[in-house]
């Protein structure tokens, strides 16, 4: 674990009065129907905010949302009803920006949100001219987006490169402080359960991880693709065939390692990806072709709560099932609340994870909730962050 302390400029070490600050944020919230549904990314982001607007600044916001197709604008993706909850747990007027990578009309003391930065041609791929473009915009870049802080993109590695300043806001600082206190010696056995739907990021992250865990549990698309690499149907299911040989090599790697990636021995499995689709109950080797796997079953669910218990330190990031559909949500619900239970100490992270956490409402019983998914779990694997890296490159040369 590399120390990641004190090797950065936080905000506080920073005379911001009077300056254009520009705050790279992870505002990457549940969006339905133009209305914001979990907003602990948000109120996790509001301390950076009011210190850099209590200094004095010119705070601009930015943050990505979702996916989208970069060069096009996509309404689903768009940032406004986030500047509206911004504005309303602040309890003052953040402006929206739609257009803004040109320049941007501020005022010490006024606040604007820019729109998604991934609809930027050249952020995913960490594009200098866009991140020189974007500098050109600030006097101080402040990195505060935890959970984008392991992908090198303009508004993240790029930023913090070519910004006169750039410094660590204090979420990232104190994810980073915590996390690295925490990982340093972990109590074992130390169990890791990882689901979701990032199969390939995370698929990769596992290779490394299995080397530093005693203990792993999987769900979701992740499970889906060792489900399949163990030679069972998965039907529709969401998994990577592409990801079969890797997802081999992984299993071997367990026994090797004289342990196991339990595969689930039961599921829950429906025709359509719906709240209302009808949930049926699998054995693991009874999927039909026309089935999608969408949360583990009852016996799997129970074996996975008695390995809980059996940790002594747990990181969780990732959901098992499709937990926002109602009849797909019994086995994030019964792993959530077999980590509450237990008396591990454990670190939950992930922005859907979250928002798991928060709707079986066992927030209070995890030890740790981190912001940061992905990046969350390359901290736990012991590598550097790119953001980071950067943000201790532009303090060497201040
Ligand atoms: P996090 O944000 O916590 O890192 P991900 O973004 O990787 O997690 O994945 C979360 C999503 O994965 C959730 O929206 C959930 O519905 C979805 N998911 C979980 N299991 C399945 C599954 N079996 N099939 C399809 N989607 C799934
Ligand atoms: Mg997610």
């Amino acid at each position: 674990m590399p120390d990641p302390v004190a090797n950065y400029l936080r905000l506080g070490d920073v005379d911001v009065a009077g300056k254009r600050v520009m705050m790279r944020l992870d505002l990457n919230v549940p969006v339905e129907g133009g209305r914001v549904t979990s907003d602990v990314r948000i109120r996790e982001a509001l301390p950076g905010i009011r210190q850099a607007l209590h200094g004095g600044a010119a705070v601009m916001l930015l943050s990505h949302l979702g996916r989208p197709t970069e060069g096009q604008f996509d309404e689903s993706a768009s940032l406004r009803p986030v500047a509206a909850r911004v504005q309303e747990l602040l309890g003052r007027e953040v402006r929206f920006e739609k257009v803004w990578l040109d320049g941007i009309d501020i005022e010490p003391g006024e606040i604007v949100l820019c729109e998604n930065v991934r609809f930027n041609k050249g952020e995913k791929a960490n594009d200098d001219g866009l991140a020189r473009q974007m500098a050109e915009l600030c006097d101080i870049f402040v990195m505060d987006a935890f959970g984008t802080a392991h992908r090198a993109q303009a508004s993240t590695e790029g930023l913090a490169r070519f910004a006169p300043v750039a410094c660590a806001g204090p979420l990232l600082d104190r994810e980073l402080t915590v996390l690295g206190k925490a990982l340093a010696q972990p109590e074992r056995p130390m169990l890791a359960i990882v689901g979701g739907a990032k199969v390939s990021t995370k698929l990769s992250v596992l290779d490394s991880l299995i080397e530093k865990v005693d203990e792993l549990i999987v769900g979701g698309g992740i499970a889906n693709t060792l489900i399949a690499a163990a030679g069972y149907e998965v039907g529709r299911s969401l998994f990577e065939p592409d990801l079969i040989n890797e997802a081999q090599g992984l299993i071997r790697k367990a026994h090797e390692r004289g342990g196991s990636i339990p595969i689930p021995a039961d599921v829950v499995v429906a025709r359509e990806f719906s709240a209302t689709a009808k949930p049926a109950v699998r054995s693991i080797d009874e999927i039909a072709p026309d089935e999608m796997i969408l949360d583990i079953g009852p016996l799997t669910a129970s074996s996975y709560s008695s390995i809980i218990a059996g940790a002594a330190t747990i990181i969780w990031n990732g959901p098992v099932g499709v937990f926002e559909f109602e009849a797909f949500a019994a086995g994030t619900r019964s792993v959530a609340e077999a980590v509450a239970r237990s008396s591990a100490f454990s670190i939950a992270g992930g922005g859907d994870t979250l928002a798991a956490i928060e709707k079986f409402d066992v927030s209070e019983d995890i030890d740790y909730v981190s912001t940061g998914g992905g990046a969350f779990l390359e901290l736990v694997e012991g590598k550097e962050l790119p953001a980071v890296v950067a943000l201790e490159a532009a303090a060497r040369k201040a």
